[in-house]
This record gives structure tokens, sequence and C-alpha cells, in this order.
């Protein structure tokens, strides 16, 4: 729903904008408390989970794939009819263990960071809803956010990295006070400290054009039974329940 800049004051006064766009069945959940119920219902109907084991290798064995595996024990390996590949930032890497030709498929990953940084207390309660700049060329613009367990994060940047590396750089702390703000002027730069990250993998470098994620049966490049997921970024988390119907539908 378009809001002018009065209706958008009079449901959050403390927001500073030309205009906005509400979105009434926008939300947060609790991530860890998701994947712990994923955890425990795949459990009940009999999947196995091996946590610390690092695949290796995947090689074919005549119908099969044999994946090498490393875990504290050792190398071992074990033998499937089917392999998703869905190892977020190694998917790429995965998808060449399999043999497939990442630079030919497209496939190279692009490492992207995004940081966050907190506000103190003082800043709870200042705004009931999620607001979002609009968006950037490389992400959808430092955000505000209150957390359930009430901290409230702006963020996540968004910039090209060459390696994987989580430490928050204290010296985009005056990037992000500028961001927040155009939309929130009573924040305080000496107010923000600095929070927690994550890189995204995205298939398109610097400067290209935006790519969707990539979900196929890589059946047409003569591995059946080898699902590749590449470039699972936001909203990834999101869609997770629709994306596993997805595999599930291209894998049968
Ligand atoms: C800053 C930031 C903000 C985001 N915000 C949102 C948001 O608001 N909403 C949203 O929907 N999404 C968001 N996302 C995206 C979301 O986090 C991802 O889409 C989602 O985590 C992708 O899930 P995945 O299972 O594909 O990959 P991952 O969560 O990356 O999981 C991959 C798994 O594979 C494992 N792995 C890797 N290599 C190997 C190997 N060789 N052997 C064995 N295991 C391996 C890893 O350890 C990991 O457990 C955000 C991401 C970032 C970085």
């Amino acid at each position: 729903m378009l809001l002018s800049r009065t209706e958008l004051k009079k449901l959050e006064p403390n927001i500073e904008a030309r205009a906005g766009l509400l979105s009434p069945s926008s939300g947060i959940f609790d991530s860890h408390t998701l994947l712990k119920f994923l955890h425990s219902q795949a459990r009940e109907k009999g999947a196995e989970f091996v946590f610390g084991t690092e695949v290796i290798g995947i090689e074919r064995a005549g119908a099969k794939y044999r994946v090498q595996i490393k875990d504290r024990d050792g190398i071992s390996a074990l033998v499937a009819h089917v392999v998703v590949n869905c190892a977020g930032l190694n998917s790429d890497k995965i998808a060449q263990l399999a043999g497939i030709d990442i630079a030919k498929a497209g496939y190279k990953l692009h490492y992207c960071k995004g940081e966050y940084f907190s506000l103190n207390s003082k800043y709870r309660n200042l705004v009931s809803r999620l607001i979002y700049p609009t968006p950037e060329q490389v992400g959808h613009g430092i955000h505000w956010r209150q957390a359930l367990d009430g901290r409230v994060l702006l963020g996540p940047s968004a910039h090209y990295v060459e390696a994987i590396d989580y430490e928050v750089d204290e010296t985009y702390k005056q990037a992000f006070y500028n961001s927040a703000k155009r939309f929130l002027p009573l924040v305080e730069l000496e107010d923000l400290a600095p929070e927690s990250s994550g890189i995204r993998p995205k298939l398109q470098g610097p400067g290209e054009a935006f790519r969707d994620f990539v979900i196929t049966h890589e059946e047409k490049a003569g591995f059946p039974g080898l699902i590749n997921l590449i470039g699972i970024e936001s909203p990834g988390l999101t869609a997770s329940l629709a994306i596993a119907r997805y595999v599930g539908r291209i894998m049968s």
C-alpha cells in the first residue's frame, strides 16, 4: 500500500521519508528456532545428520555417486543415488568436485559481505516496523530491524570481498550512520556498535546484472541424480520450504 509522507508519519513518527510502501504481512522470525524444528521433524521422518563432516570428493560409481567425506575419525565414503548440493558458499566448489565445468555453467560464486551494527537500548520501540530504504544496486539497502530479543539492528551492508572473513570492520560505522540518518534523523554516531556479519554467495560479480538462484537437476549435463543449488542468497531462508518442495519435485 502506497503511503504519503503524512500517512507514514502517523504510523512511524520517527521515520523521515517522502513516501512509503506499507507491506502489512512482512515480518521476522527466529531462524535458529525454525532450523531446530526442521531438524527434529526430519529426524522423526528418518533423516540422519552427520555434522562436522566435510565433503571432499564426489565421483560417479555406475548409476550412483561415491561421496568422499572427512570427519574427526578420518576419511570415509558413502554411496548415494541422489546428491543434493546445497553447500552455500562452497556450492560451486562441490559442483566442480562432482565434475561440472563451473566456468562454462556460470556457477562461479562471488562473495558479498553484509555487516550489521547495533544501536543501544535507547532506540528500542522507537520504530515499530521493519524499515527498508529504497534498494541499492548490490543489496537491498541498510535497513532497520528490532530483533525478537529486543536488539535494534542496522544492516546488512553489501560489498564484495575476496576471502571469507566474518570480522565486522569498524570503519564502516560512518557509512551505516549516514545511511540510517537519512530515514532516522534521531540516530547518533556514538550509539552504533559493530554486531555481526554474513557472506552472500552471489552468482553475479561486481557491476554485473542480477542473477537468480540456480536450482537444477544436472541430468542434461550428464549427471543424473545430481541436484545443484548455487547462489542461494536472500531470500533463501524465507523461501527455504518452497525450495525444498521444488527440489523434491525435480529429483523424483
Ligand atoms: C547478511 C545476510 C543477510 C541475509 N538476510 C536474509 C533475510 O533477511 N531473509 C532470507 O530469507 N535470507 C537471508 N539471507 C540469506 C540466507 O541466509 C541464505 O539464503 C540461506 O542461509 C541459504 O541456505 P543454504 O542452506 O543454501 O546455505 P547455507 O546456510 O550457507 O548452508 C550451507 C551449509 O553447507 C555446509 N558446507 C559447505 N561446504 C561443505 C562441504 N564441503 N562439506 C559439507 N558441508 C559443507 C556449510 O557448513 C553450511 O552448513 C541473508 C544472508 C546474509 C549473508
